[in-house]
């Protein structure tokens, strides 16, 4: 399926829940209310569902994602679902890691191919400053992933005055582990005290900053996964670098190739701009589901609205980030 401009379209992301077990300081921090109702969420059989109906128009790379995925008692269920479907290409899933150790044998099982695990900090006490969360437990998860073969990317959101001392001991870490780690410029996707410019630090401003520390190798060719990241090498670690600058990249949404479908079952054209189609309504009608797919593709803008006073209406756990 190709969008309006020429985009090929074949990747869903989908947000299983919106609720999450830890509180990072950029997307639902402490005394964060922002939830939707429980009973508002799809069930495992209708995200299975939509799953197909998406494969049957073409749709052959998934992600699960929230909030935080694996705290859906019935996860494993979407998983093997989305799994065992026909022309699947990937199954990946977006989770802070802190319970992926005793569930990562369980994934594999399931079809999971891909875990992207965010990592803002490594050292225990800025980690928990950040998410409230256990970094030994998210190690522990990362080990373990590793372990059952699942390729492991790692993701941060660097935040200036907050954590950005922490980008070294992270490639290091990402160099040691053999996994990609990725650095996410901060959106305004939700409504808390750090998504202010102070803390904003450009994809462009830590790259120059490593180049200036140690040699940035530019991978143009380099694309694990479907992600919208561009890849260097630190030639000091080895490791491999992405950043993703929604900000600041001018051409970033020129490779888009995503629909993103909300806890609550809205398709998202797009994660930067408010338009969303409603699918429940047609899942509740036994309407065709890859017809109003088909329209969120065909209502896919060219670029996303971030650099336009864009005001979140909704947080990214809804939307699935
Ligand atoms: N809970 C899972 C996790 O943390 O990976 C999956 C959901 S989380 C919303 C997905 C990704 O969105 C994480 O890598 C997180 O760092 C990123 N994220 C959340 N809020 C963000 C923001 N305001 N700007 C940039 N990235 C953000
Ligand atoms: Fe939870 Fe992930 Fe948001 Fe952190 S980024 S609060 S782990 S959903």
């Amino acid at each position: 399926m190709t969008d309006p401009f020429g985009r090929t379209i074949d990747y869903l992301r989908i947000s299983v829940t919106d609720r999450c077990n830890e509180r990072c300081l950029y997307c639902m921090p402490e005394g964060y209310k922002g939830w939707a109702q429980k009973a508002d969420h799809l069930s495992a059989d209708q995200i299975v569902d939509i799953a197909a109906a998406a494969a049957r128009i073409g749709f052959r790379k998934f992600r699960l994602t929230g909030g935080e995925p694996l705290i859906r008692a019935d996860f494993l269920k979407i998983a093997q679902g989305i799994g065992a479907l026909p022309g699947l290409h990937s199954l990946g899933v977006s989770t802070n890691g802190l319970l992926l150790a005793p569930m990562a044998a369980d994934l594999a099982r399931a079809g999971v191919r891909a875990v992207n695990v965010s990592l803002d900090a490594l050292d225990p006490e800025a980690y928990r400053k950040l998410t409230g969360g256990d970094f030994a437990k998210v190690r522990a998860g990362i080990e373990a992933a590793l372990a059952e073969g699942l390729m492991v990317k790692l993701n941060c959101v660097l935040l200036r005055g907050i954590n950005e001392d922490q980008y070294r001991p992270l490639i290091r870490f990402a160099a040691d582990h053999g996994t990609p780690l990725r650095f996410i410029e901060l959106m305004p996707l939700s409504s808390t005290d750090v998504l202010t410019e102070a803390n904003f630090l450009s994809v462009f401003e830590l790259r120059a900053r490593l180049h200036a520390e140690s040699l940035l190798e530019p991978l143009a060719d380099y694309r694990p996964g479907h992600g919208p990241a561009r890849y260097w090498r630190d030639q000091a670690t080895g490791a491999y670098l992405g950043f993703i600058g929604a900000i600041t990249t001018g051409d970033f949404c020129a490779n888009c190739n995503k629909l993103r479908l909300t806890a609550d079952g809205k398709i998202r054209p797009c994660l930067g701009r408010h338009g969303e189609l409603d699918l429940k309504t047609v899942l509740a009608a036994g309407s065709d589901l890859g017809e109003l797919l088909a329209q969120a593709i065909a209502q896919k803008p060219e670029d996303h609205e971030f650099t336009q006073n864009y005001q979140p209406a909704r947080p990214m756990t809804a939307i699935g980030g």
